[in-house]
């Protein structure tokens, strides 16, 4: 019947190995959408996915296909972001699937995040379809990449699928093989209702709709139901399917994956890894949630205007509807005011909720430096975690400090493990191990601190190693460092929002380092401005803001129309990002400067 027809499958792979376009692609062959519809990557909806190229929250998308056999299967397609970052949201689509396309870039072979993502289809018992992808390319080797995934990840691969998203070959004979590898859903139509929550938006008018895979029983409009965890109940105002546009059905049956609204107002009653039951007819046991993810990253978020405060904490509580791993709290800042603390899973995470809160609601903020957990040990044995510098003891009641170290895996060409040796040495890494991939690649494992990654480790090893590493981590625990905060004042007047924690042997550098960058960053004003770093009282670094002279368009001889305009338009940009502290004129970017340490 019905239910044997169903596939539910993801496609992971590690990022820019081609997923999205092979899921537009699959769209293509399936008539999903007509080709005036079809624009690229209709599956990266968010304008801020397009232009970075990444794909974030995953979507799902439902599919008729008339198989070899004759039969016409329903297929769940969910797309799942590939950035280390987003490493949840992946495990989240995972658990509402049967099974995987693996996508391998034919030319660049496994990656990191290739490991990474088929470690989470392991845990989650799919059944794994390699496909190796961009066969077109001249330096494509697809029989190279056969014998890596079955060298390296153990996975049969003589009948992976030779594809190419951007040229259309393969695609049928990848649905041929989710037809007939991936099982159908298993549950039971006749069992008390029990539909797993993995994602869900707030929309103006239908309120908190959520997104479901039914397991056992069915859904439909005028249901009664119930949220295990939270216990709130609700009445089924319509249910639907993912076309991809959304769209109304009569019913979710078993293996369904599609969407819920109930009318449901306060986003706090729903949950992602929730279970829904029948509220009359209520399931034992709620199916195994998620995981809880910590996050590992802190900043402080404040509204540029102080009007915007609770406009802010309205836009952080839609934005973590479908991001449980966003975490916020009130804070203050004697320089900032009042703002939120607020936890990511990393800094790609945090620049994209900086950004969402930007544009979609339109509040300019100033974000302060990330901060990762300390754990501080004082005399009198109480242990402190701290996640921001500000609130970091005095020194005299310290006994220790610990901080978060990562296990960093770095996938690269044999050329430059010289360059990701000393790289790692000068993020504080300790060398664990490398391991040969095959005959030109190795794996280089280091224990790193994680505050080390969160300033420009990326970017560093993009730049060291022309952009052929590739990377993941994952928190590997606690150690002992020897730490120190470091406090900065801004016309002798420390400004909370600029203190960071470093380690001590680094404090000098970073200390002149960051007032430099702070002179750099900050206008001249009407009186000159020191700028100093401090341990303690112990000044350790100054620099020194000079008074402004005359109007900045003096300077330019009245002749140079568009430099005058540039000029202009600078100053008008700057002045939308500036807040003032004390009695100084401080630009967004400051906040910031601590990261630039280059
Ligand atoms: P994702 O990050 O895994 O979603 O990858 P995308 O689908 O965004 O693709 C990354 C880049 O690879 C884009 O520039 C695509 O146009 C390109 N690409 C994807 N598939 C193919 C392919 O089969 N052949 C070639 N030559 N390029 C491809
Ligand atoms: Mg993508």
């Amino acid at each position: 019947e019905r239910q044997k027809k169903i596939r539910n499958f993801s496609i992971i792979a590690h990022i820019d190995h081609g997923k999205s376009t092979l899921a537009d692609r699959i769209l293509e062959y399936t008539g999903a959408l007509t080709s005036r519809e079809m624009q690229e990557q209709v599956l990266d909806q968010m304008d801020l996915e397009r232009e970075r190229g990444i794909t974030i929250k995953l979507q799902a998308v439902r599919l008729a296909y008339r198989a070899d056999d004759g039969e016409e299967y329903l297929l769940n397609l969910i797309d799942t972001p590939g950035h280390v970052d987003f490493t949840y949201e992946v495990s989240r689509s995972l658990a509402a699937c049967e099974g995987a396309l693996l996508v391998v870039d034919a030319a660049q072979g496994i990656e990191a995040q290739t490991l990474a993502n088929v470690y989470l289809a392991l845990d989650n018992n799919l059944e794994i379809i390699p496909v190796i992808n961009k066969i077109d390319l001249p330096s494509a080797e697809p029989d190279r990449v056969k014998q890596e995934i079955e060298d390296v990840i153990g996975l049969d691969a003589s009948d992976a699928v030779l594809a190419s998203a951007k040229a259309g070959i393969g695609i049928k004979e990848i649905l041929e093989q989710v037809v007939s590898k991936v099982p159908a859903p298993a549950g039971d139509p006749d069992e008390p209702l029990k539909a797993l929550i993995f994602d869900s938006h707030y929309d103006a008018y239908k309120g908190v709709i959520v997104y479901v895979r039914v397991v056992d029983g069915s859904i439909k409009a005028g249901k009664k139901i119930r949220f295990m965890a939270t216990g709130a109940e609700f009445e089924v105002i319509e249910v639907g399917a993912f076309k991809p546009r959304m769209s109304i059905v009569d019913e979710l049956a078993v293996g369904d994956v599609g969407f819920v609204v109930a009318g449901i107002k306060n986003v706090k009653d729903t949950r992602v890894g929730d279970t829904i039951t029948d509220a009359k007819r209520q399931a034992a046991e709620p199916l195994p949630g998620y995981r809880k993810i910590n996050p590992m990253v802190f900043c402080g978020l404040y509204p540029i205007e102080t009007q915007d405060y609770n406009d802010l904490r309205e836009a952080l509580e839609k934005l973590q509807l479908n991001d449980a791993s966003l975490s916020f709290e009130p804070e203050s800042s004697t320089a900032l005011g009042f703002g939120f603390r607020c936890g990511f899973l990393g800094l790609l995470h945090m620049e994209i909720i900086q950004e969402r809160i930007e544009r979609e609601f339109n509040i300019p903020l100033i974000t302060t430096a990330p901060s990762v957990i300390y754990k501080v040990t004082l005399t009198n044995g109480e242990v402190l975690q701290i996640d921001n510098p500000s609130n970091y003891p005095e020194v005299g009641k310290i006994e220790h400090v610990e901080e978060p170290y990562v296990k960093a895996a770095i996938i690269v060409p044999n050329d430059y493990v010289g360059a990701i040796m000393e790289l790692c040495q000068n993020k504080r890494g300790e060398f664990v191990n490398m391991e040969y991939l095959d005959l030109n690649r190795v794996t280089i494992t280091y224990d790193i601190p994680l505050s080390e990654i969160v300033y420009d480790f990326f970017d560093q090893l993009k730049s060291s190693t022309k952009g052929y590493a590739s990377f993941d981590y994952e928190l590997s625990g606690y150690r002992q460092s020897k730490l120190v905060k470091m406090d900065i004042m801004l016309n002798n007047e420390q400004v909370d929002a600029l203190s960071v924690i470093v380690h001590r042997d680094r404090a000098y550098q970073r200390g002149r380092i960051i007032c430099e960058k702070l002179k750099e960053l900050i206008p001249r004003q009407m009186f000159e401005v020191p700028v100093q770093a401090s341990i303690g009282t112990k000044v350790i670094a100054r620099e020194t803001v000079k008074a402004m002279r005359k109007n900045v368009l003096a300077k330019c001889y009245g002749g140079d129309i568009s430099r005058k305009r540039k000029l202009l338009e600078k100053q008008k940009e700057g002045k939308k990002r500036m807040k003032q502290v004390g009695n100084v004129e401080v630009p967004q970017e400051a906040f910031m400067a601590v990261l630039k340490i280059d």
